[in-house]
């Protein structure tokens, strides 16, 4: 199937009460794992670049693994750029063919994330392209934006409803007391903040720092409208370990394509787990 915008898949995800798994891909290999668990399990299915990725390979690169990859997978995969606070960067995304970006102005003061949001909006107008926007601060690092949790703060309800209206984008992150990365702590998720700013904004909302959360935490926050569930660490730790480990079990057999199969394996195998946990498994049947 061609690539597709996350907008379909995240409706059905909200109105069917499960969530769609987002992944952080870092090459071809990774990519084509995590589409192959989608096919396997028949699951809608978010790749995601993070910017460093995107600027280590170049757009013509990824988009051209992308469509040659999705071009010959009958489940729908949207190919959605993560965190990103450079416009230009979005601009060329979605000039190279990205079918989904999310602008992160999280940072800026609320009316300059309101303004710069409007504007990617706008940019994505007329083609078929969603955009994802943050409001209030997820604690621990992403993209080249480190949040101290003393610094981090939870989105308001009634500063979210009045974001998602006047700049309506098709999904909305708020911080809800999740972290990026892995977790040192019992991370406290604002559940009841989840429910209000869902009910208030209307929109799917997406789960950030999915990593090392429990599956009851991802249940419950699925079910009070997190129809988008991010995966980033899980992706890096079974790319280096999968590779990792495969040579230390053979230490003496340097075969490249055994190790890269090792791989792919384990991010396959990991990602087609997710897939289960978030009742996306059966969907694209
Ligand atoms: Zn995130």
């Amino acid at each position: 199937m061609a690539l597709e915008s996350m907008t379909g898949m995240l409706g059905e995800a909200k109105e069917g009460g499960y969530a769609v798994g987002a992944f952080n891909i870092l090459d071809y290999n990774s990519m084509l794992a995590v589409v192959k668990a989608a096919e396997e399990v028949k699951a809608p299915v978010i790749v995601q670049t993070s910017t460093k990725t995107v600027v280590f390979w170049g757009t013509d690169a990824i988009i051209s693994w992308a469509r040659e990859i999705a071009g010959r997978c009958p489940v729908p995969v949207a190919l959605h750029l993560d965190h990103c606070k450079d416009l230009g960067l979005i601009k060329q995304c979605i000039d190279a063919g990205w079918t989904s970006v999310m602008i992160d102005a999280s940072a800026s003061p609320f009316e300059e994330n309101l303004s710069l949001t409007k504007q990617i909006v706008a940019m994505a107008a007329g083609k078929q392209v969603s955009v994802e926007a943050e409001l209030g601060r997820i604690v621990g690092v992403e993209e080249e934006i480190s949040v101290a949790k003393d610094e981090a703060h939870l989105a308001d309800p009634q500063q979210s409803e009045r974001f998602c209206r006047e700049a309506s984008p098709d999904c909305f992150a708020p911080a809800i007391g999740r972290a990026h990365g892995i977790y040192k702590g019992e991370p406290k998720i604002a559940f009841d903040r989840i429910d209000v700013i869902a009910k208030r904004t209307h929109l799917p909302l997406a789960l950030h720092g999915g990593t090392g959360l429990s599956d009851d935490v991802f249940k419950k926050g699925i079910s009070l409208g997190c129809a988008k569930v991010n995966i980033s660490t899980q992706i890096k730790y079974a790319f280096i370990d999968g590779f990792v480990s495969y040579h230390a079990a053979h230490d003496k057999e340097y075969n490249p394509l055994k190790v890269i199969g090792a791989q792919f394996s384990r991010i396959k195998n990991e990602v087609a787990q997710n897939m289960t946990l978030f009742g996306s498994a059966g969907r694209a049947a």
